[in-house]
């Protein structure tokens, strides 16, 4: 005879570890506890000051890690190999029914690969995305992490669409939406509140907003001085704020940029407040170029190639590579003909409802304790 003694609920593991992971992680987490799952927050500690890490705990509201594996900066290999032997110990303690890890970051990659040895079913958010530029390292994270998934949740049709062409199964594959757009749309109104702007005395659509730290364009010294030559060139038609990531700032070496404002990474409200209001935004961002979009601000993508096309065929990116006079050629373009505003399909802030959805009908809800 069956006795049922009780239930546990079902268990997940979501992964975190570097600025762009967190506001993704946020409403992945919220709609999985809304259905009852319990979820274990696991921070790899990959960004972990009070500019890259602590600020979006603080203004998302994302709740304090259940374990923080502390593994610091380092190289590719080093903070890839130490998330895996720490992730190892979680994994061996929680035992997940399933594990989320969302993105592209080193944290994703060996979180995926640790996960998808322990019989954790393991899903990624933000799958099939791909630039096809192999020396990006985040391009190697996306497709190894993919392999290794049982289900992808993909944010746009394109990622889909790659997927089934790299002879994924359509079962695994989930088109639903993006939940970076989701946090967006969610803190929208209270970043719009906020007195950024007037406080660094800025002015509405007519300023520019710039990031960049891809390997690509900050390690090289003669490339890095290029484009800031070209954001100088910028700052005499418009004021320019920097929010200078702290790689793009080493490689600075403490060179100043006339007539560019470098400032310390934002807080992620005041750099939505920044990014909505302005005139223009150069980056080389992945998500920057997602939240333009929805933002209808104009974007010029300073890369060769883009892991989200959408962005240009939907929305205000243009991918203008980094040589110096075709960009200004673009910027003299843009500045005096913006491109429409349009939203790509499922960018509606309902995404992480759709993913939690698919997961936890995945997963039986209530696992009997005995029988
Ligand atoms: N961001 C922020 N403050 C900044 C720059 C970026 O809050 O000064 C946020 C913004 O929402 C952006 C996200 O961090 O989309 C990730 O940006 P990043 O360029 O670090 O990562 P990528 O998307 O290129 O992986």
């Amino acid at each position: 005879m069956v006795r049922l003694i009780g239930f546990v609920p079902v268990r997940v593991v979501c992964v975190a570890g570097a600025r762009p992971n967190f506001m993704k992680v946020k409403p992945v987490v919220d709609a999985l506890e809304a259905r009852g799952v319990d979820v274990e927050l696991v921070h790899t500690g990959q960004h972990f000051d009070a500019t890259m890490s602590d600020v979006f705990f603080e203004e998302l509201g994302l709740r304090q890690p259940d374990h923080h594996l502390e593994v610091g900066a380092g190289s590719q290999a080093e903070t890839t190999a130490r998330v895996m032997v720490e992730f190892e110990k979680v994994i061996q303690n929680t035992s997940p029914d399933a594990v989320v890890v969302v993105g592209d970051v080193n944290s994703t990659v060996g979180c995926a690969l640790v996960a998808a040895k322990s019989g954790a079913r393991l899903a990624h958010v933000e799958a099939g995305l791909r630039s096809r530029d192999w020396a990006m390292p985040e391009e190697i994270n996306r497709v190894v992490t993919d392999r290794v998934s049982d289900l992808l949740f993909a944010s746009s049709a394109d990622a889909a669409t790659n997927l089934i062409s790299e002879g994924y199964r359509p079962d695994q594959i989930h088109l639903v939406g993006n939940v970076m757009i989701d946090t967006l749309l969610s803190n929208l109104d209270r970043a719009k509140a906020r007195p950024w702007l007037h406080d660094q005395g800025l002015t509405p659509h007519q300023y520019a907003v710039v990031t960049l730290h891809r390997p690509s364009n900050v390690d090289d010294a003669e490339t890095l001085a290029r484009l800031a030559g070209l954001l100088e060139w910028v700052g005499e038609k418009l004021p320019v704020i920097f929010p200078c990531h702290p790689r793009t700032r080493a490689r600075l070496k403490g060179r100043a940029l006339a007539s560019v404002a470098l400032v310390e990474p934002l807080g992620y409200l005041d750099f939505i407040s920044s990014l909505a209001s302005a005139r223009l935004v150069l980056t080389d961002s992945g998500g920057v170029q997602e939240e333009t979009t929805v933002l209808g601000v104009p974007c010029l993508t300073l890369r060769e190639s883009t892991e989200r096309p959408i962005t240009v065929r939907e929305g205000t990116n243009r991918v203008v590579g980094t040589d110096v006079e075709v960009i200004k050629a673009v910027v003299e373009e843009v500045l005096a003909s913006p491109p429409p505003a349009r939203r790509p399909d499922l960018w509606d802030g309902k995404a992480a409802d759709r993913i939690a959805e698919v997961l936890t009908a995945g997963i039986s809800i209530g696992r009997p304790t005995d029988l």
